[in-house]
């Protein structure tokens, strides 16, 4: 159910309290956030998916005024349900966001006119209740938009449609746009605007060792057009905290898929003349398995730290990295580039990732 008829998300919770128990405490991890914040964010139910007789929401939760601000940091987790993780940073950092306003007026003030913060931190809730990447269609979201890659992708993992009940499942677009698109969708329309910045993030996990923070595209292995950006992105987050311990590159490095949300997102904005940037966090959950391979027995347990001081360190080591871009977001003339100084920046991204490629 989408649409702008529906109910508060209090009393969507209020409803759901009884019927899920001990279960989903990431649900209601947001729900407290928002009530101990009070005016401080505004909840709005984007969409409520049904599941086994519940409605879940899919809940934006906004502080500033995103179609006023000058610029809008988008925050959006658990589009792969399975990575809870992602989200439990999301809300922890919100959360310092939060504290921070009730005693430091200048940090309040920016959400006056600079800046908006939207976030979406659970889009696949159906998916999150039932431990699953996908939804509750079997639809592996970010393998559902309308874009096809442009060379090999990896088997069945770079987006199929050969069988619903196989994961990374594409769906079928044309014919039905699953709810959680159209929710996440409308957000992002909303946050788009000519003449502003809005800079995403996206949180997973799952790939590799490291924490990966990914450009765009997944489906070409040429560059972004907006690839300049990134590099000056990249470069003053080097410049200001030069032990960072991210990979800071493209994703398509990596691998092509189908159907990523964001490449489609970022096509679309374009199109209406809106700067939208996105990047994918995707936090390297291989190494906690390693750690404690044990995990490796649950689902969950892959894409997620179990031992509880593996849980804490992550949930404080992306505060700094989030700190730093939301000021970004709000300075975007100190480091958003053209002309010659973009076209050298272009020559930079061309030497640090695509040299296999004709310039
Ligand atoms: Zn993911």
């Amino acid at each position: 159910m989408t649409g702008p008829n529906l109910p508060d998300f209090f009393s969507v919770m209020a409803r759901l309290r009884g019927s899920l128990g001990g279960r989903f405490s990431e649900l209601f991890a947001v729900e407290q956030l928002c009530q101990q914040a009070g005016s401080m964010i505004q909840t709005r139910v984007e969409a409520l998916v049904e599941l086994n007789g519940l409605q879940l929401p899919i809940t934006s939760l906004t502080i500033g005024n995103p179609e006023t601000a000058r610029n809008c940091l988008l925050l959006t987790g658990g589009i792969h349900g399975v990575e809870r993780i992602g989200t439990q940073v999301l809300i922890a950092w919100l959360e310092s966001v939060i504290e921070r306003c009730r005693w430091d007026a200048h940090w309040q003030r920016q959400f006056d006119e600079e800046l908006a913060i939207v976030a979406l931190p659970i889009v696949n809730p159906g998916g999150m209740l039932q431990d699953m990447r996908c939804n509750p269609s079997s639809v592996d979201l970010n393998r559902h938009a309308p874009i096809d890659a442009e060379a090999d992708t990896p088997f069945l993992i770079g987006g199929h449609r050969i069988w619903r009940k196989l994961p990374w499942y594409r769906g079928h677009w044309h014919r039905h746009q699953e709810i959680e698109f159209v929710a996440l969708q409308n957000v992002v329309y909303r946050c788009t605007r000519p003449e502003s910045l809005c800079l995403v993030v996206d949180f997973h996990s799952g790939f590799g060792f490291k924490d990966h923070l990914w450009i765009p595209y997944a489906f070409r292995k040429e560059p972004i057009e907006d690839i300049a950006c990134y590099v000056a992105l990249k470069l003053l987050w080097e410049r200001n905290f030069p032990h960072h311990n991210y990979q800071f590159g493209p994703q398509a490095m990596h691998y092509l898929s189908h159907g990523d949300l964001w490449d489609y997102f970022h096509i679309q904005s374009r199109e209406h003349g809106a700067k939208l940037l996105p990047l994918t966090l995707e936090m390297g959950s291989w190494l906690w398995v390693k750690k404690h391979p044990s995990q490796i027995f649950s689902f969950a347990g892959l894409f997620n730290p179990t031992v509880p001081h593996r849980h804490a360190r992550v949930l404080r080591s992306h505060l700094i990295l989030l700190d730093f871009l939301m000021a970004a977001c709000r300075n975007p003339n100190q480091w958003l580039v053209e002309g010659e100084h973009a076209r050298q920046l272009q020559q930079m991204a061309q030497a640090l990732w695509y040299r296999h490629l004709p310039s």
